[in-house]
Parts: structure tokens; C-alpha cells; sequence
């Protein structure tokens, strides 16, 4: 795999303030395939210092002349899909046709629509005897994790160049490589130097220097909630911007009058795509008790075809293996029934977990809580819909979810009532202008479509 060893900053490939490097695994065969730069708070201050000085003028930049740049940063990732593709394959585990349509195909959505928003979008409005303008808020900050490696990137930079803001990434350290062949796409579409910049190097490091760093007017952070949580106070503190998005816990709930059997399909790929690393994965299947049992024989039938190895890659990491294990043995300990799967590593090489079902879980148990971030789905029973409500709405998350019934009506008025950002009826179709993000401890803030763009503006208003 190829790597740079040095950092993307203000439109050239620099060296790094010192030669600590991170070593690059591919978590299919354990085997390093390449080193990046750790960076360090210096690292961070010079590309902070890059951004702010090409911030006047990107923001002066014509809406228009933005969009021409982020359509032509999408014609990039086209060029370079099929190593985008082998990249997030190598470093994340992925199999190559996931890792094709969706690792690769999802940003080139987002990348496109942005290119669209930054040309639609009202900058500048009249409201009665004033003239409202939409500016970009500055510098940002933008902190992303591994799970979807070119997604997370593209769902804050792109929205943030649309706004006229700037831009310094730190990518997470499993997959820096791809973050590098982004910044090699930013640069072929000819983005102004200095407007997107890349810091690789480790979460509390690089992470917290970007994070804590005054020239930095922004902060959007994607990954885990007690991150997220520290991210939180330091921008609080600062009184400065911030965007975050974080775990979840999202319920799949299969009302008595749906269609069963696409239901429990659909819900247990959900799940098991990506190998459970998906933070809007429907982990908790709801199901009514008169049709229980016939859910979990389906369910079972349908993991049976996640094949460790062909169609499902490993986990990032052997410490988010160890930790996904870990609840497995939760679950069995407290009580759930294991009806496919278990704690044991299906294969002797490689970071791989067993695609995992339980049955007869209660909403109390933790791995009906916590969000485990695995191949692991927990299948509870409800009595009634108000219990379906209660056991659906029962955790700290509310990030996304799945209502299922014979009509899209029915399925609409349960969906209202759910406490998460976002809920596919029936199995409906992922939306790159549909605004993604959480309730309550799911976030704060918006990603994709017009949501996503004004996370990145401040409003100004002149009176006539
Ligand atoms: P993490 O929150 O530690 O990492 C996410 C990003 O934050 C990475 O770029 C990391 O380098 C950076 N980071 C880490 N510590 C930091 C700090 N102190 N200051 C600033 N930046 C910092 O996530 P993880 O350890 O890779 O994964 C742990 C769990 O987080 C997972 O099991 C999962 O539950 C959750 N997670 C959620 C998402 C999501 O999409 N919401 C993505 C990845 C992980």
C-alpha cells in the first residue's frame, strides 16, 4: 500500500515535526502495510496556522466557483475508486464488493450533493426590512473515526468547503491511508492550498491538540461517546463550536402487521455489513410475542450466511475484537439465549468475531445498552405497542432506527413517536441530502444535505 510519510498541509506533502511514525495493520491478516507520520501539537499548529491563512480568502470565494471545485473533488474520488476501495480493504478489513458500492460509492453521493448545495444554497436571504447572510464560521477542526474511513472524511469536509470554512483533518489512526488518498484527490481537483489540510497521528495527541487549538473556530468529531463527551467540555469551554457525532443503540422495530420475513432479513444485514461497525446499525430487533419465535428461526437462518472471511471482514482492531467478545460473554452470562454465534474466534488469523444472534434479551441487559459495535444482534419481544415504544425509546442513544407494518402510515405514526434522528420505514433507501444525527447522548448536530451545510455557517443579519 503506498504512504506518505509526511503530512498534507497547506497544499504540499511536508514532513512531520518529528519521525514517530503509526503502523499501518490490515486486521484480515494482522500484517503491517504501511506507516504514517504520528503528528503532534506542532504538527497541528502549522496546518491551523495554513487553514487560517487561506480562510479570507476561500471564504470570499464565489459560491458557484466552490461548487465547480467540490464537483470536480468528486470526479477525483471517481478516478480513484477502485484504490479507494482496495485502501479501506486493506486497512479496515472490509470485503472488496462492500468496500466498492459502499465505502467507495457513498462519499462520491455526498461529495456530489454538496457540489449541488453550495451552488443552490441562499447565502444571503431577505427577511422584511433585512438581509440575512449565511457565513462560514472559519476554521475547522474536523476528527473522525475508522468505521467508515472516506464517509466520515467527506460528511465534514465537503459541507465545510460548500460553507466557505477551512478545513484540518485528523483521521483516525487504523486508516490513515485513505485519508491520505483523499488529500491526494483534494489536491488534483485543484482546491486552493491551505484549504484542506491533513494531520495523521493518535487520538489523544493530534487529536486533542486539534481539538484544544484557539485558531480553530469549530469543532466535528465522529466516534465514541466519552470522547465525544471530553470534546464536548473543551469546546464548551472555549465557547466554540462544536458538532459531534456518537454511539447508538437503534432499535429495529417489526410491527405485527409487517412483512416478517424481508424484516428479519433486512435487519440482520443491517447489522452484520461493515461487521457490526456501523453506529446507526438496528442492534436491538423488536418483535411481538405472538410472532417471536418465528423471527429468531429466521434471524438464524439469515446470519448463517455471514461467512467470516468472504462475506463478513474482520473487526478494525484486536482490541475492538476483544471488546465485542467481551459482551458476547455478557450476554451469556446474563442470562440471553445464544442462538447463533459465540465468544469464540472463528478463525485462527485475523481480527474476525462470530456473527452473533441472541434471543430472549430484556431491555435491562447491557447488551441491550450498550452499544457493542459488532456482528452482535439482540432480539427482544414486546407485549403491546406502548411497550414496543418504551423498550424502543429505553436507552441514553437515539440515533437512528427502523419501523416496519403492512402500511407506510402505520409505520409513520410509530416512527413519530421514537426519540432518534433518524428511521427507515419499511426499508427505505439511504438519502445523502437526508439529514443524519442524534438525540439525546447520540450528539449534537446534523451531517448530509442542507442540515449538514449549516453546521458550518453563522448567520449575520444587516437592518434596513
Ligand atoms: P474514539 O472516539 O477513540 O476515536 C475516534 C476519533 O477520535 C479518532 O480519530 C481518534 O484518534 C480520536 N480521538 C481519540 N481520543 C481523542 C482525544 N482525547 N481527543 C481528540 N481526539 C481523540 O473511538 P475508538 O476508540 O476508535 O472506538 C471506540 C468505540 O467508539 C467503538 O467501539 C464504538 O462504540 C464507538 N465508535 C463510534 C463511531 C461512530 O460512528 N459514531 C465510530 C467509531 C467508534
Amino acid at each position: 500500500m503506498k504512504a506518505h510519510d509526511g503530512m498534507y498541509i497547506g497544499g504540499a506533502w511536508r514532513p512531520a515535526a518529528t519521525a514517530d511514525t503509526i503502523a499501518v495493520v490490515n486486521p484480515a491478516d494482522e500484517q503491517v502495510i504501511g506507516h504514517v507520520p504520528a503528528g503532534t501539537a506542532q504538527d497541528v499548529d502549522t496546518a491551523v496556522r495554513a487553514a487560517r491563512a487561506a480562510f479570507p480568502a476561500w471564504a470570499a470565494t464565489a459560491p458557484a466557483e466552490r461548487a465547480a471545485l467540490i464537483a470536480a473533488l468528486r470526479d477525483q474520488l471517481v478516478a480513484r475508486k477502485d484504490e479507494i476501495a482496495e485502501t479501506i480493504t486493506a486497512e479496515l478489513g472490509a470485503p472488496l464488493p462492500f468496500s466498492q458500492m459502499v465505502h467507495a460509492g457513498v462519499p462520491v453521493l455526498v461529495a456530489g450533493s454538496y457540489a449541488e448545495l453550495a451552488a443552490t444554497y441562499a447565502f444571503e436571504e431577505k427577511v422584511g426590512n433585512s438581509t440575512v447572510y449565511a457565513e462560514p464560521v472559519g476554521v475547522v477542526g474536523a476528527i473522525t473515526p475508522w468505521n467508515y474511513p472516506l464517509h466520515q472524511v467527506v460528511a465534514k469536509v465537503a459541507p465545510a468547503l460548500a460553507a466557505g470554512c477551512t478545513v484540518v483533518l485528523k483521521p483516525a489512526e487504523d486508516t490513515p491511508l485513505t485519508a491520505q488518498l483523499f488529500a491526494e484527490a483534494v489536491d488534483a481537483a485543484g482546491i486552493p492550498a491551505g484549504v484542506f489540510n491533513l494531520v495523521t497521528g493518535v487520538g489523544p495527541v493530534a487529536g486533542q491538540a486539534l481539538a484544544e487549538h484557539p485558531g480553530v473556530d469549530l469543532v466535528s468529531f465522529t466516534g465514541s461517546t466519552a470522547v465525544g463527551r471530553q470534546i464536548g467540555a473543551t469546546a464548551g469551554a472555549a465557547i466554540k463550536q462544536v458538532a459531534l457525532e456518537l454511539g447508538g443503540k437503534s432499535a429495529n422495530v417489526i410491527l405485527p402487521s409487517a412483512d416478517l420475513a424481508k424484516a428479519v432479513n433486512v435487519g440482520v444485514a443491517n447489522v452484520m455489513g461493515n461487521s457490526g461497525q456501523t453506529c446507526s446499525a438496528w442492534t436491538r430487533m423488536l418483535v411481538h410475542r405472538d410472532r417471536y419465535e418465528e423471527a429468531v428461526e429466521l434471524a438464524q437462518a439469515a446470519v448463517a450466511k455471514y461467512v467470516p472471511g468472504e462475506r463478513v471482514g474482520p473487526l478494525v482492531n484486536a482490541k475492538q475484537q476483544a471488546r465485542v467478545r467481551g459482551y458476547i460473554e455478557k450476554g451469556i452470562e446474563e442470562g440471553a439465549r445464544l442462538v447463533a454465534g459465540g465468544p469464540e474466534a472463528p478463525l485462527a488469523a485475523g481480527y474476525y468475531v462470530r456473527p452473533t444472534v441472541f434471543a430472549d434479551v430484556t431491555p435491562e441487559m447491557t447488551i441491550a445498552q450498550e452499544e457493542i459495535f459488532g456482528p452482535v444482534l439482540a432480539i427482544l419481544p414486546y407485549e403491546d405497542e406502548e411497550d414496543a415504544l418504551r423498550i424502543a425509546n429505553g436507552t441514553v442513544y437515539g440515533l437512528a432506527g427502523a419501523v416496519w407494518a403492512a402500511t407506510p402510515e402505520e409505520a409513520v405514526a410509530f416512527a413519530r413517536r421514537m426519540d432518534t434522528g433518524q428511521v427507515d420505514i419499511n426499508g427505505g433507501r439511504f438519502n445523502p441530502l437526508a439529514p443524519f444525527g442524534g438525540y439525546k447522548q447520540s450528539g449534537v448536530g446534523r451531517e448530509l444535505g442542507s442540515h449538514g451545510l449549516t453546521e458550518y455557517l453563522q448567520t449575520k443579519s444587516l437592518q434596513f
